[in-house]
């Protein structure tokens, strides 16, 4: 069995007990137009794929008038850089450096983002490298922060009125080739995670979130994307929900 027919095999698993799974797609790094953000883009509106495109603030030279299609920018951070010491994990919004000086940044970025896409835009935090200081995510609603999207599982599906749902399956290589990691490999991460949550392993709950880099794609990424909703999309047999409806 080829992984494709292991996904539609797990998706009627879900239709036979008369549900679709819902998924979101969140695409990372946008700062500017280019070939890759257009295609993207189109690639979302031609499968009716709605896209979550985390722009980082302080390095974006988008508007509203560079979005087409069914497309939510959210905040990816500020400005991408790495605080971190030296062996440490990377991370722009960790516990290094003074919370206020954190919020300060934040404040500053989402500010930038609300002036470059008015309505198209939502306070929802991807933080770069997927990480936060611990004590960060509990003071965000008070930020105005409506959600929070980091990678892998969730621990717990909202902060007060901030709802959390991440992502779940990265299709680049990022420790080995930097590109594509391959077919059945992103298969078997999006089947495993469809099926831990149809046996409960996982939130049931918590929509499967696909992860893209749009910036570094290799033919292989932008195959795979338009297989991928061919499949779940065009066949009712999985739910594509926007940032502006989980969050
Ligand atoms: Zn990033």
């Amino acid at each position: 069995m080829t992984g494709w027919d292991e996904l539609r095999r797990e998706l009627d698993l879900w239709a036979a007990r008369g549900e679709a799974p819902a998924l979101w797609w969140r695409d990372d790094d946008a700062v500017e137009p280019s070939t890759a953000l257009e295609r993207a883009m189109a690639l979302a509106e031609a499968a009716a794929v709605p896209l979550a495109l985390a722009v980082i603030p302080a390095a974006n030279r988008l508007t509203a008038a560079d979005l087409s299609g069914p497309v939510t920018a959210v905040q990816h951070g500020y400005a991408h850089r790495n605080h971190a010491g030296p062996k440490a994990k990377k991370c722009e919004l960790g516990a290094e450096r003074r919370a206020d000086h954190v919020i300060a940044e934040l404040m500053t970025g989402r500010h930038v983002l609300e002036q470059s896409f008015g309505d198209s835009f939502r306070p929802v935090l991807v933080p770069p490298w997927n990480r936060l200081g611990a004590h960060l995510p509990a003071m965000l609603p008070e930020l105005g922060y409506i959600g929070l999207s980091r990678f892998g599982a969730r621990d717990r599906p909202a902060i007060g009125a901030m709802r959390i749902v991440n992502a779940h399956i990265d299709i680049i290589d990022w420790q080995g080739s930097r590109g594509f990691v391959g077919t059945e490999t992103a298969l078997a991460r999006t089947v495993g995670q469809l099926r831990a949550r149809r046996e409960s392993a996982a939130d049931p709950a918590e929509a499967t979130g696909l992860l893209t880099h749009h910036r570094v794609h290799d033919a292989g990424c932008w195959d795979f994307l338009e297989n991928l909703f061919a499949v779940t999309a065009a066949s009712g047999l999985a739910k594509w929900r926007s940032a502006t409806s989980l969050f």
